[in-house]
């Protein structure tokens, strides 16, 4: 029987087992934890990175606001001098060249205004900043008709144009002139230069991919960086400010996918006060987290290298517990085996005899012991030699063990030719059983003894049984050892048992 599966070496086995195990769920779940923590802080680092750029690209929409806003206003005040005056004073002799003299200054002054102009109903240029062109024609640009039908007195901002004078790019607001009547007067228009607008968007970074836009509310675009010529005065209106525009309000942020280019992008709109205007500021989603992406992929290297570390050095770990563990289990039943049979030596039963009769007394349940020795050895050593005696021994053992078939049952090798069993919270008629048993089994492996009257060795048993706090401890070997004698008296080759009784 092979030392490693006896009762308490297999007992052994099941108390250490947790601590490998043990070992592998925590190396297992810093491997999951590691990846979880790395995977929740770069999550956290996204969003932050996002929130970040959007208060800066709603900033961004608010300072274009703020500038288109001081644009318009410098021009809707121009335009309401300009009608006023009109209006009383004409556009002939000295009131004429006063308002030139007045359109002169302001041009002068103000960057974003580009020229300054009075029409008549007729459309003739009255007054102007501008030399006129040969065959000027105005009357068939958007903000005259629009004000020679519509009686309204505000200012309108127009679809951005070409200057007919000087070739500029520039945005049109306009106010009708009335006569006394109220009949069309003509129109007083003042023109924003395009470029003072894309020159002060420059001046933001909003990244290679990003971009920044000023349209007019029913979705004309009126400027876009990067600054497209062919793309002013398209319609955007479709596109997804406009769209989140018409759920969210005059003020939002949001992530939206141009439908221009396809760019995802972090869009910051803003719709202006007063005037029919729309900015908006964005940044490219991928810009916005391009550098997060690079740290993202370093500290995802990093974690998956530690854990590759990790699982290697782990395995390795509990690949040598394993080994001393194994080693300490060799040992451990080196020590509590006896060399010749593998069954328990004679430390291992005092041990457990005493364990035994302890845990039994404490549960006070039954308990049985069984001492056996073979019938008339120093003979069959004699005849059949030492070593044939060593073998006789092992097929002996071997019987033993297999009749002590219950968990907590230990044979062991006692001394010599002298064998013990431990039954615990067994009856005095199950230890007669399985004395029996290991009678019978040594009888069925009928080895030749010529000097025994029976012509093949034989056990003789002494059973005691009872409950275990019938005697002290040593009472119980002393009983068996008795019995044992008896049965040897009575003519070997049987049992002898008795009730332990206080
Ligand atoms: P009994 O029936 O009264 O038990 O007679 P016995 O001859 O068996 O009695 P005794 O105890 O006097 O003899 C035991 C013998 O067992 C002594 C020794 O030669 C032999 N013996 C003890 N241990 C070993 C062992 O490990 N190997 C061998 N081959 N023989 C052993
Ligand atoms: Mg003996
Ligand atoms: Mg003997």
């Amino acid at each position: 029987m092979p030392p490693s599966s006896t009762p308490r070496l297999r007992h052994l086995n099941q108390i250490r087992r947790p601590i490998v195990g043990r070992s592998i769920a925590l190396l297992a779940a810093f491997c999951v934890l590691l990846p979880v923590i790395c995977g929740w802080s770069l999550w956290t680092a996204r969003e932050a990175q996002l929130e970040e750029t959007s208060a800066s690209t709603a900033n961004m929409a608010l300072a274009l606001a703020a500038q288109a806003e001081t644009s318009f206003k410098v021009a809707d005040a121009v335009l309401a001098e300009t009608v006023e005056r009109v209006e009383q004073d004409g556009v002939e002799g000295a009131a004429g060249e006063r308002l030139q003299r007045r359109f002169q200054h302001i041009a002068a002054h103000s960057a974003e205004v580009h020229g300054l102009f009075v029409y008549g109903p007729d459309d003739s240029w009255q007054v102007t900043t501008q030399a006129k062109p040969p065959q000027a024609n105005n009357a068939d640009r958007e903000y005259f008709r629009y004000h020679q039908a519509d009686p309204d007195r505000r200012s309108h901002v127009g679809k951005p144009v070409r200057s007919r004078s000087t070739g500029v790019m520039v945005i049109p607001v306009s106010r009708r002139i009335d006569r006394p009547d109220g009949s069309f007067g003509g129109v007083a228009l003042v023109t924003l230069d395009l470029g003072f607008f894309g020159r002060f968007y420059d001046r933001f970074d909003v990244g290679r991919q990003g971009t920044i836009l000023l349209a007019l509310d029913d979705g004309t675009l009126i400027y876009r960086r990067p600054f497209s010529e062919d793309l002013v005065g398209t319609s955007i209106a479709g596109g997804p400010v406009f769209q989140m525009m018409k759920s969210a309000g005059p003020v939002g942020t949001a992530m939206l996918r141009a439908r221009m280019d396809g760019i995802e992008r972090l869009y910051s709109y803003r719709h202006l006060d007063g005037y029919p205007l729309v900015v908006a500021s964005a940044e490219s989603r991928d810009e916005i987290l391009a550098e997060w992406r690079a740290g993202a992929v370093k500290m995802s290297c990093v974690v998956a290298f530690a854990i590759v570390l990790l699982a290697w050095g782990g395995r390795r770990m509990i690949h040598q517990i394993r080994i001393r563990e194994s080693l300490e289990e060799t040992l451990r039943a080196l020590a509590e085996s006896d060399g010749l049979t593998g069954l328990a030596n004679r430390r291992l039963f005092e041990d457990t005899l005493a364990r035994e009769l302890a845990r039994a007394r404490r549960g006070g349940s039954g308990f049985a012991l069984i001492l056996t020795d073979v019938d008339w050895f120093k003979k069959y050593n004699d005849r059949y030699g030492h070593v044939a005696g060593d073998d006789c021994l092992r097929k002996v053992a071997t019987a033993i063990a297999a009749g002590a078939r219950r968990p907590g049952d230990l044979a062991a090798r006692y001394g010599g030719e002298e064998f013990a069993v431990i039954l615990p919270a067994t009856s005095l008629d199950g230890a007669v059983k399985v004395a029996e048993t290991i009678r019978a089994a040594v009888a069925e492996l009928k080895l030749e003894h010529a000097d025994s009257p029976y012509g093949q060795v034989s056990l003789s048993l002494g059973v005691v049984a009872g409950l275990a706090g019938a005697w002290p401890d040593g009472a119980w070997v002393e009983a068996a050892d008795r019995l044992l004698y008896e049965a040897k008296e009575g003519g070997r080759n049987r049992i002898a048992a008795r009730l332990a009784i206080a």
